[in-house]
């Protein structure tokens, strides 16, 4: 039989990952990147025999393919990818072409917010529990490289509504969604049913034997669910779900459905290290997650109260001056930037800003208004902050550097206050990513005055 010739886009983890692991599998594999492929990764490729090409793609050898894997950051408006869905080649995600190779179970975490989190959660306890288990999907080494590698039997995986618009064949054996709410409209036509669908998509596939983790109070989930035949359609969330945390029944074909609530938090009597609402939610669904995988309900209960959180989520920096600072920069759109302000102590000091996706703030203005001392805008361009939030009557102040942004919000904070950097916007304005822009934080933070 032929080769079957797997072309990869992108040349970062994802697409290292794959083209390996299609090597050492048989494809006949050729990896093509718009930008610069980074020397390390170059290296990998050439050790491994990989042919490939950066600083652009040659059409010739891509339009030849079999199977497309492209890397989740790659629109598919971009020109290459029209050209290879005009050609009929089936674009699959790294995920999706990993998975053919293992037979591990796979813990799959999506929504619009507390992916991460809960996805290291997850893995965290896993691990406490004695499991052999590996971290992929957005976070840490790539599925593939793994898979080849360092075989894992559980594999907790985030997933990013990116990922899950090229998968098709590929099963959860547990599937936790977290929340649907606005989030990357810009590349699903500004359409929000396209991005709820994208989500839902973590349910493909999923049998009998697999369980459905998810956040009941969601605005779009139990519709969602109703209008796939998987709960009752009609009446409120307390009418279609059990009032207490509990697997309901799977219909024929369909897999158990895990809904929890808020209030479960509190029915369970558990405990956690991370403040917020939300972070009571991203611990409920790892709690299912790991009694879905049979983990003692002791190790489950010990790990929530040690986890240590996670870099760049309310993470809490230092006190200075009486003033709390809190590393919220991985708050990239307007909800999660919601549900930190929730979290934290007034008067709070918001720094807000950076690369806006089509956010809508006023859903921020009944608690900006009751939680806010002051406003600092921090972005290239702040223009549309201005029109936003000035007219709440607050102080403003209007930066462009995270030095000047700090040192503004040291001016404006009284001894008790919260600085909170949540900013509800990507990074790329200013910094390199959202993880440069929380690190520039915490060292301007820590060389204030007084720390
Ligand atoms: P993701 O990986 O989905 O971006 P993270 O766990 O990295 O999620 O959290 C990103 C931000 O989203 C956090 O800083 C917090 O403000 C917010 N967040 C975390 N968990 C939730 C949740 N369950 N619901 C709503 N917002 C959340």
């Amino acid at each position: 039989m032929a080769q079957k010739r797997l072309v990869i886009l992108g040349g970062g983890e994802s697409g290292i990952g794959s083209a390996l692991l299609a090597q050492a599998k048989g494809y006949d594999v050729f990896l093509s990147d718009s930008g610069l492929i980074k020397e390390h990764y170059q290296a990998m490729l050439r050790d491994a025999g990989v042919p490939f090409e950066h600083n652009g793609h040659t059409e010739a050898l891509i339009l030849n393919a079999d199977e497309v894997m492209k890397s989740p950051g790659i629109p598919d408006e971009s020109p290459i990818v029209a050209h290879i869905i005009a050609h009929r080649i089936p674009i699959i995600s790294e995920i999706e072409f990993a998975s053919r190779f293992t037979q591990a179970r796979m813990v799959c975490i999506t929504g619009s917010n507390g992916k991460t989190t809960t996805t290291s959660l997850i893995y965290y306890i896993l691990r406490n529990a004695g499991l052999n288990v590996g971290l992929a999907g957005n976070i840490g080494r790539s599925l593939a490289l793994q898979i080849l590698e360092d075989p894992k039997d559980i594999y907790v995986i985030e997933l990013s509504s990116f990922q899950l618009d090229n998968m098709f064949d590929f099963r959860a054996n547990v599937a936790v969604l977290m929340n649907i709410t606005p989030d990357h409209l810009d590349r699903y036509n500004f359409n929000m049913q396209h991005y709820v669908d994208s989500k839902m998509r973590i349910l493909q596939n999923q049998t009998p034997s697999d369980a459905f983790i998810y956040w009941a109070q969601d605005e779009h989930i139990p519709a969602e669910l109703a209008r796939r035949g998987l709960a009752a359609s009609g009446g409120t969330v307390d009418q279609i779900l059990p009032p207490t945390p509990s697997s309901m029944p799977p219909h024929e074909g369909h897999p158990t459905l895990c809904p929890f609530t808020d209030a479960d938090f509190a029915t369970l009597g558990l405990t956690f290290s991370q403040i917020g609402n939300h972070n009571k939610r991203n611990a409920l669904a790892a709690y299912h997650a790991a009694k879905a995988l049979g983990v003692d309900e002791t190790i489950i209960r010990q790990s929530l109260q040690s986890f240590p959180g996670v870099e760049h989520r309310l993470e809490h920096v230092a006190v200075a001056g009486g003033v709390t600072y809190i590393n919220d920069s991985k708050a990239t759109n307007v909800d999660a930037c919601y549900v930190a302000m929730q979290a934290v102590e007034a008067p709070v000091i918001l720094i807000i800003g950076g690369k806006d996706k089509g956010n809508d703030y006023t859903v921020l203005h009944d608690i900006v208004r009751q939680k806010c001392r002051g406003l600092v805008y921090l972005g290239a361009d702040n223009a549309k902050l201005h029109a936003s939030f000035d007219h709440l009557g607050l102080p403003v102040a209007d930066t462009h550097s995270m030095a000047d942004c700090v040192r503004a919000c040291h001016d404006m904070a009284h001894p008790g206050d919260t600085v909170l950097l949540s900013p509800c916007c990507a990074s790329f304005d200013l910094f390199h990513n959202m993880e440069d822009r929380g690190e520039q934080f915490k060292q301007q933070v820590v060389s204030l005055p007084n720390p």
